[in-house]
């Protein structure tokens, strides 16, 4: 075929490669991107068979050439093409035969796809080592961390058992505070890093289900008192007392939530609820309810809420602390468990996390219970949270309510005084939230005030402060 054949001379124009032969391989018409690509000229490749361009499947042992078969080439979409020095490079090939006898092949070199799937391939090998030596390091790390804790808890305990001193004995339930939230970080890392190698495994075991509730509530009352929240507890009766599941995980659930809950909640209330969804054989589900009224998460925010890493904003990570990796680990904990885990919640308002898991309960199901004394004190918890105690609290200018704000008033004026900004951040913030009132005439007060809180600014904060306590006083008298 000759290039007089007018308008073929378009092929030139693209990147791949079109070749037209005959039964016997004789190359009639090749693009400018196939002679170019196998480096021959123009004239060249005419002299060439098919069989010597495609070594691979043409050539024999002696270094000549099988007799050209287009057989050979039917049906493969990825081979090699060889250039006039006897290199080669990868295609993809497509044949086209016509009803005159002459077949077209349409082929693309695909060595930059090749490359490309060789680095990816690297990368990816190299990111599994990454990954792996990333892995042995966390549970290195942790576990060193996890010894020395676990000793200052030891020591700190058996102190605790023999110091009579209030004071004395409230640095220490600080310590052990803080050793607790430090203990809850490692944790959630440790079982982070086996979930991303996939070494994650729920250990199963019979456990009382009471005292574990009476242990996640005990680890978390000391800072409930100490923010002076209100807390109540509804467990429901019918829940066995014996189940098998992963009791470790549950409770690191429950930590997770409650320990955001009474975090992010500065006034108000938190209330843990659990109750038995079903019961099929030995099969239980109990659905999980951890409620605040804390500051609340807005509609956009919660659709990222359970990625790993994730923090509502960088001025929340600034005030409460916190690695972003307490929900992502309890919804995988929840989903392992057959559950899933919701979120409802309101700016300003309030959250409520809930889940449901399903456990086994044991031969030891149908016993009458013995509730250990801790959990009859938290159940009876319950009793003083009755609704009317509870909007006592918060109506503005309840005694209850005053009392309330001239405390933290007197906490707000320290931490001015000290610097301590985010603490008085937080304050304001409550003061704003307890003195909320239909009246309203405190919000321009009180917003001045935390602007100037904000700014770090001790002058504009000491008069704003000054401002708040002089309305204050107006409607309440001396203080
Ligand atoms: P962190 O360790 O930072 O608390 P989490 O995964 O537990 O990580 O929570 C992620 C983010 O979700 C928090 O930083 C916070 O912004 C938001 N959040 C979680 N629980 C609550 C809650 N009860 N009230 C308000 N915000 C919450």
């Amino acid at each position: 075929m000759e290039k007089d054949w007018m308008d073929l001379n378009v092929l030139d124009e693209t990147f791949e490669i079109v070749i037209a032969f005959d039964q016997s391989g004789k190359i009639l018409f090749a693009n400018k991107a196939a002679w170019e690509k196998m480096c021959y000229t123009e004239e060249e490749l005419y002299e060439c068979n098919m069989s010597k361009i495609f070594w691979q499947e043409f050539q024999q042992e002696n270094g000549s050439y099988d007799p050209f078969d287009k057989g050979k080439l039917l049906g493969k979409k990825e081979t090699v093409m060889y250039r006039k020095n006897s290199s080669c490079f990868p295609i993809e090939l497509r044949l086209f035969s016509s009803k005159n006898g002459t077949d077209y092949l349409l082929a693309e070199d695909i060595t930059w796809r090749k490359n490309m799937d060789v680095r990816i391939r690297q990368l990816k090998e190299e990111e599994e080592t990454n990954r792996q030596m990333r892995n042995e390091f966390t549970a290195n790390v942790t576990h060193e961390l996890r010894t020395p804790v676990n000793g200052i808890k030891g020591h700190v305990g058996a102190l605790l058992d023999a110091i009579e001193d209030q004071e004395q004995r409230k640095t220490l339930e600080i310590i052990l505070f803080c050793c607790d939230n430090m203990s809850a970080i490692i944790n959630n890392i440790l079982d982070f890093s086996k979930m991303e190698a996939g070494e994650f495994v729920l250990e199963e075991t019979e456990f009382d289900f009471y005292k574990m509730m009476d242990h996640v509530i005990a680890t978390h009352m000391a800072e409930i008192n100490k923010k002076e929240l209100r807390f109540s507890v509804y467990i429901d009766e019918n829940i066995p007392q014996f189940v098998i599941g992963d009791e470790l995980r549950i409770v690191r659930i429950l930590n997770n939530l409650l320990s955001n809950a009474v975090k992010f909640t500065l006034v108000g209330q938190i209330s843990v609820d659990v109750s038995k969804a079903m019961q099929v054989n030995d099969e239980v589900e109990l659905f999980f309810m951890v409620r605040d009224t804390g500051i609340g998460i807005s509609r956009e925010e919660q659709d990222n809420l359970f990625q790993s890493f994730k923090q509502v904003d960088a001025s929340i990570t600034r005030r409460f602390g916190g690695t972003g990796l307490g929900l992502s680990i309890t919804k995988q904990l929840v989903e392992m468990m057959n559950g899933t885990v919701h979120v409802e919640s309101e700016k300003g308002k309030g959250s409520c996390f809930s889940f449901n898991i399903k456990l086994r309960t044991s031969g030891n199901a149908g016993e009458s219970r013995d509730l250990s004394e801790t959990y009859q004190n938290w159940s009876n918890l319950t009793v003083g949270m009755e609704q009317e105690h509870q909007e006592d609290y918060t109506t503005f200018g309840s005694e209850e309510n005053k009392a309330q704000i001239k405390r933290r008033m007197e906490k707000l004026l320290l931490s001015i005084e000290l610097g301590a900004w985010d603490k008085a951040e937080t304050l304001a913030e409550t003061i704003k939230a307890l003195t909320e009132s239909p009246e309203g005439n405190m919000k321009k007060e009180i917003l001045r005030m935390e602007m100037g809180i904000r700014k770090e600014n001790y002058e504009k904060s000491m008069a704003a402060y000054e401002q708040v306590k002089a309305v204050l006083t107006e409607k309440w008298g001396k203080w």
